[in-house]
């Protein structure tokens, strides 16, 4: 018998929850506005990105209406500069404290995120700042975050890729719709519109060891 909670009617607070996986940047936080922002600013050729033209999960593949995009050789300075300057300017998804509190009732939240070290002090003001409930934060190199050491049931994530390696963990994954993460109709990952529809899919998920085979 393992500890997961059951989805019955049953609210025992002093059993374990189970924990879920939950991105920050483009998942809770609206990170994309600025950083493209700082791309405009920090690239050479003012690579002027819309949300629309955002259809690589790397920044550096990803043209502008002009047809211009930015070498890969210049991604460590521009995030060095979204990193030093800007992580406090970003702001959190519509309602997502909301929403997290509905989720901490049934799941312990954990955060994990692939930013700079030097981003850890200014990543858990910001968490505070716009009072988002977490039970733990993991900072950890980028994808790498189904190596976690927790029995996560779910992940949140907006990076396909990210997806995929925690579902070949057996972990049932959500995406949060970007046009940088579609999907095949085939697709084992749960892409969801916004955190309403988020939010539903996790109340009602339900509780196995495993996700494969649950769509
Ligand atoms: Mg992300």
């Amino acid at each position: 018998m393992n500890s997961r909670r059951s989805t019955g009617a049953s609210d025992d607070m002093s059993q374990t929850k189970p924990p879920i996986c939950v991105d920050i940047d483009n998942v809770i936080a609206k990170t994309d506005e600025v950083m493209r922002k700082v791309i405009r600013a920090h690239s050479r050729l003012h690579v002027d990105l819309a949300y629309e033209d955002v259809v690589c999960f790397e920044y550096w593949m990803c043209r502008d209406r002009a047809g211009r995009r930015f070498d890969k050789g210049e991604w460590a300075e521009i995030h060095r500069a979204f990193t030093d300057n800007h992580l406090l300017e970003i702001l959190p998804f519509d309602n997502v404290t909301h929403h997290l509190k509905i989720i901490s009732g049934r799941f312990d939240v954990h955060l994990a995120t692939s930013r700079l070290d030097d981003g850890q002090e200014e990543t858990r003001v910001w968490l505070s700042r716009h009072g988002i409930p977490y039970e733990k934060l993991h900072f950890v190199p980028e994808g790498t975050k189904h190596l976690i050491d927790e029995q996560f049931v779910a992940a949140i994530e907006d990076d396909r890729e990210q997806g995929y390696a925690f579902y070949s963990k057996g972990i049932c994954v959500f995406l949060l719709a970007h046009p940088w993460n579609t999907v095949g109709p085939h697709s084992p990952l749960k892409r969801v519109t916004d955190w309403e529809e988020l939010t539903h899919e996790l109340l009602n998920l339900p509780f196995r060891d495993n996700c494969h085979g649950i769509q």
